[in-house]
């Protein structure tokens, strides 16, 4: 087994010191796993390892269309089929064929057929539903500042560090003194490992969740917390993504705590949505649209990402709701999925941030960021930049949302339902700016009826454009 570590990846872009530190950790540990089966190549580049060796070497797919196009290029190397997916990409050219659009839920419901999870023996959805999404989406419970202040919800799983990841920080610490690498992210590189790097950590994680917390997972999928990141989720994209679990092992082990009765189905079909439907589907759909999706650009967004918001400056932002997510990507390199999509996404989205530079910046600053994931999530789901092709509206939002969804407006030094003046909330003003700005390329979209018409109807609107053109980039 070749296991190769290049210097180059973390020469040529800046990642996140913790995405850094859980990739060499993981690729360790493998090498100490197998010993003898194993040879760790450290080099500068993959190819510099791979002229190290001249055996015959077989590759499976790797999960991205660069890396793909590269083992191909090289003499003497056999690709293999990809691993650790539900359909190959085959079975999901035979699903798309056809379609207009590639609807998810659709998707999903033909995988979970497919695979016979939560689906009766006459292929009906286990409890009658296929979707429990309505029951998902509670906001938090009020006045609790934590999760577990108002429901018995354990900590996440949390690994315990070995000599491994104390090898892994010195060299870190060398490549920064000494090899001109640099990283995003908190300086502290003290602060403990958090996700996932072996399979028997995996394991334990999975058996935490599914056990203790699966059962609040469900209704709060959707909630935010000032002082409470990790809220019921996973924190399984890290050991998913290294390939560490088979996401079928997952979900029938989660549908196993629903047939004992460790967790109602709202939380135990809403988790199967993520892995099966939401990450399954995204893999298919970074191949399937090929290498030039991560390019599209529909709404013409070219703004280029403010200094504040590429090095994750948290302090210099008044925002509550953008100030706290920003510090949570500068000190765990994670938060969850509605902070990445409505605060985050949400923002770049209404300031007109370029979709490529904003990929390449969530790519680098998330522990989980990988191109296959990264690519659909940013330039599909949350930018829109794909002209509808994975949501059939822009995922954006005024203040009034993340007022509802979370604790933080609350503290914070703007009001949600200003859009003018010393207290407007620069989300509510930013979503009208948005609607104005692409109200010509949204029109023809039904879903977008209602908002424009409420566009029309804004007697303020020059105020506020005006309010909005002089802030800039600057933070808000
Ligand atoms: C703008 C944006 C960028 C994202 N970037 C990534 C990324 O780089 N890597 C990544 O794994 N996820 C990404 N996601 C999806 C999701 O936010 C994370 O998978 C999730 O927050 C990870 O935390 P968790 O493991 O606790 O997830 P949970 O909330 O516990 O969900 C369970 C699992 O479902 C899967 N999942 C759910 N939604 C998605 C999705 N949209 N795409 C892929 N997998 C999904 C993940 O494997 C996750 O571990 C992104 C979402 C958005 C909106
Ligand atoms: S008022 Fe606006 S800026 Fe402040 S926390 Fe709420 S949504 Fe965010």
């Amino acid at each position: 087994m070749l296991l190769v570590e290049s210097r180059a990846v973390f020469r040529r872009r800046r990642f996140h010191r913790r995405k850094a530190h859980l990739l060499l950790s993981a690729l360790r540990h493998r090498a100490a796993e197998l010993g003898e089966r194993a040879r760790l190549v450290q080099a500068e580049t993959y190819r510099d390892a791979l002229a190290e060796i001249d055996e015959p070497l077989q590759v499976c797919t790797p999960t991205s269309w660069a890396a793909e196009e590269f083992v191909r290029s090289m003499d003497g190397v056999q690709v293999l089929p990809e691993r650790g997916w539900v359909l190959t990409r085959d079975e999901f050219a035979g699903w798309a064929a056809g379609r207009r659009r590639l609807l998810q839920e659709d998707f999903y419901r033909d995988v979970r057929r497919r695979v016979g999870v939560l689906v009766e023996p006459d292929g009906s959805p286990v409890g009658g539903r296929w979707n429990y999404d309505a029951d998902n989406r509670e906001p938090p419970p009020r006045r609790a500042r934590r999760l577990a202040d108002t429901i018995p919800l354990p900590e996440p799983w949390w690994p315990v560090e070995d000599d491994i990841d104390a090898e892994v920080r010195d060299t870190l610490d060398r490549w920064e003194r000494d090899e001109g690498i640099a990283f995003v992210g908190s300086p502290d590189a003290q602060s403990p490992r958090r996700f996932a790097v072996t399979h028997a950590e995996a394991t334990a994680a999975l058996e935490h969740f599914v056990s203790q917390r699966l059962g609040a997972f469900g209704p709060y999928e959707d909630a935010m917390l000032a002082d409470d990141a990790w809220m019921a989720h996973s924190l399984l994209s890290v050991p998913l993504n290294l390939g560490l679990l088979d996401p079928l092992d997952v979900v029938r082990r989660a549908e196993q705590a629903y047939r004992d009765g460790q967790a109602d189905l709202p939380c135990v079909e809403g988790f199967v949505r993520q892995v099966l439907g939401w990450r399954e589907y995204v893999w298919h759909v970074y191949w399937h649209t090929g290498p030039d999706y991560r390019t599209r650009n529909t709404l013409h967004a070219h703004e280029a990402l403010p200094d504040w918001f590429a090095d994750l400056d948290a302090d210099a932002v008044t925002a509550r709701c953008l100030s706290s997510v920003l510090a949570g990507v500068r000190d765990e390199g994670w938060v969850h999925h509605i902070p990445r999509l409505m605060v985050l996404g949400n923002w770049a989205l209404q300031r007109g941030y370029d979709p490529v530079a904003l990929t390449d910046w969530f790519h680098r600053c998330f522990v989980d960021g990988y191109d296959w994931v990264m690519v659909p999530n940013v330039v599909g789901m949350s930018q829109h930049a794909d002209g509808g092709l994975m949501a059939t509206k822009p995922y954006t939002s005024g203040g009034a949302y993340i007022n509802r969804m979370s604790d933080y407006c609350a503290g914070c030094a703007y009001d949600p339902k200003v859009r003018v003046g010393e207290r407007a909330c620069p989300f509510t003003a930013g979503y009208w700016a948005f609607l104005h700005r692409n109200a010509g390329r949204l029109r023809g979209n039904h879903r977008m009826a209602q908002p424009l018409r409420g566009l029309d109807r804004l007697v303020d609107l020059p105020q506020l454009l005006e309010q909005e053109a002089a802030r800039g980039a600057d933070p808000p």
